[in-house]
């Protein structure tokens, strides 16, 4: 009995494994990978008009930039290396706990064994858990690439497989992602306050430790183990150096086009979008249409109804949920950041030791409450990281602050038109914006007197200028349901509508370097190549000819 659901198994895992190669790597279309397009980078382009049409997004920091790793290499390659990183100072984060107890500071430090050492100096008694952590966080997010397997395999034998509980036997990235942060944390023993030092970096994907999975964790500490890193010249230099790279390839980029709708053909697959540029309505019709957007945009909104009730949509719908809103704060400071004494260092500041409790208790209360019982603050100094600020700006320096929100404080403004809003709306926003200032000064006191000035953005403004859903800092709710293996193997690039492809961070995961995996991840669907062996191969010629140089 047993045997033959064993062989079964493997005869269904062979012919996946043989449609994956003729369906999706037996294609004859070209490699976007073929040749290495890096070229030393060309000075900073500052002038305002050359940089108009680029949209600005608040990246605070990336990891694996360094030389040499997979996410340097791809982004020089879509980049032609034109988009340069400037590494963070050591520590690149620091948690503080600011208890009724006392103020306390655990730097997270740059290297892994940096990074191990620093913890282990502030819980001498905890070394042996340290370690442990350490090591299944590096086994874990080693085995990403079983997430992205997964989403290579046909999709029915992808879901067969994560039902019949195999994949999370064998992988230890699926296994993971069934348990939740605080569910591990608890299991090596770590001490509350420990649990917490360790937790701290869960508002990167916006999920507390008892509903987040172990997996996501692993993949963020992962990601800034060895360092971290800013775009030289901010974080629209981005976005400025892949467009020309699109348009050489034929592209064009559009911005403020809002696409209103996908267009069907008479037999419900994809054949374009309609686009409102102005007060102009234009068809744009292509073989292929591939949505950013997210998925709660393309299915809810774009989707013409017809397509919206599809039982295939509306499985996948129901498999995730918009994730947490931040408000964020803006900060201009009068002073360069020698003057100031600020750092590159972002800094995340909690008031309670047990995250998930203060987090749940912040967003059930009234919207007026709320904002004396902020958990958390995360600061980063964006001036500090770059090293062509003080050229540009030389006397001013700025701070970014996130708070944890929720969609529903500022829910009944969501009609009125951005930038006319109520005085509610903008008295409740400037709480925010006051709390946070108040915050700053008691984290760094020499700070006084020197604000210039202070805006704050609402979840409104993200779903306004970032077409956030429900103000979404990370698209779907990275939770315990998204992670989970079937969740993983049923989301795709390729969606139920024929010709209709997703890509970004509701793909893959969030963050700059999870939105690209779900950009190779729909590129590969389409060309049906595996760009993931195309790069690994171009890798393999570049590094062959440094050899020989
Ligand atoms: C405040 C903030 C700080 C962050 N900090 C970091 C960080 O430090 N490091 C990191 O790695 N990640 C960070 N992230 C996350 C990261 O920015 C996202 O995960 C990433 O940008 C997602 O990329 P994406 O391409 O999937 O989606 P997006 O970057 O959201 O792009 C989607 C695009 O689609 C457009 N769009 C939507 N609907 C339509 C429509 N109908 N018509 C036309 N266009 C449309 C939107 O305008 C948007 O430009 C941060 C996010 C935020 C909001």
């Amino acid at each position: 009995m047993w045997l033959s659901l064993v062989l079964l198994l493997v005869l269904l895992l062979l012919a996946g494994v043989r449609r994956v190669y003729l369906g999706l790597f037996a294609g004859r279309s070209p490699n976007p990978f073929s040749q290495d397009v890096k070229r030393p980078p060309a000075p900073l382009v500052t002038d305002k008009e050359a940089r108009k049409r680029v949209l600005k997004q608040g990246i605070h920091y990336i990891g694996h930039m360094e030389e040499g790793t997979f996410g340097r290499f791809i982004l020089d390659q879509i980049t032609e290396g034109q988009l340069d990183w400037a590494s963070l100072s050591s520590p690149f984060d620091t948690v503080v706990l600011d208890m009724p107890s006392g103020r306390k500071e655990f730097p997270m430090y740059s290297g892994k064994k940096a990074y191990i050492e620093g913890l282990k100096e502030k819980f001498p008694q905890e070394k042996d858990v340290i370690n442990k952590y350490i090591k299944l966080v590096k086994v874990v997010a080693d085995g990403a690439i079983h997430a992205l397997l997964l989403k290579f395999l046909p999709l029915r034998l992808a879901q067969l497989l994560s039902k019949c509980g195999l994949l999370t036997r064998f992988s230890p990235f699926l296994h993971a992602s069934t348990q939740s942060l605080a569910e591990v944390l608890q299991q090596l023993g770590a001490s509350p306050e420990l649990q917490a030092v360790l937790s701290y970096i869960f508002p990167t994907y916006g999920v507390t430790p008892s509903r987040t999975t172990f997996s996501m964790h692993a993949l963020l500490v992962n990601h800034y183990l060895q360092g971290a890193f800013y775009p030289r010249g901010g974080s629209s230099e981005i976005a400025f150096h892949i467009i020309p790279v699109i348009k050489q390839a034929g592209g064009a980029v559009l911005t403020k086009a809002t696409v209103q709708t996908v267009l069907l053909d008479s037999a419900g697959k994809a054949c374009g979008v309609r686009v409102k540029k102005g007060q102009e309505l234009m068809d744009i019709y292509c073989p292929t249409v591939v949505s950013n957007a997210g998925l709660f945009n393309t299915y809810e909104h774009l989707l013409p109804e017809s397509a919206r009730c599809l039982s295939g949509v509306q499985q996948q719908l129901q498999m995730v949920r918009p994730g947490l809103s931040m408000f964020s704060v803006f900060i201009c400071l009068r002073g360069t950041k020698e003057e100031l004494g600020l750092q590159s260092t972002n800094y995340y500041v909690y008031f309670d030791i047990n995250m998930d409790k203060a987090m749940e208790r912040y967003i059930s209360m009234p919207r007026e409450k709320a904002v004396e019982h902020i958990p958390l603050y995360f600061v980063a100094s964006p001036s500090s990281k770059d090293p062509t600020w003080p050229g540009r700006f030389p006397d001013r320096s700025t701070l970014t602050v996130l708070i944890p929100t929720a969609y529903e404080w500022f829910e009944e403004w969501q009609e009125e038109p951005q930038g006319k809003r109520s005085h509610d709306y903008e008295t409740l926003k400037s709480s925010f914006v006051e709390a946070s200032i108040s915050m700053i000064l008691r984290l760094f006191p020499q700070l006084e007197g020197k604000v210039e000035s202070a805006t704050g953005g609402s979840p409104l403004t993200n779903q306004f200028f970032l077409a956030a859903t429900r103000g979404a800092t990370y698209g779907a709710d990275h939770d315990l349901d998204r992670l989970h293996p079937y969740v993983m193997a049923s989301i795709r690039a390729q969606s139920p509508i024929p010709n209709l492809y997703l890509s970004g961070q509701d793909i893959f995961t969030c963050g700059l370097m999870g939105a690209l995996q779900g950009a190779l991840l729909c590129s590969s669907a389409i060309l049906k190549r595996n760009l993931y062996s195309d790069l690994k191969d171009l890798g393999s010629r570049v590094r062959a000819q440094k050899k020989i140089m």
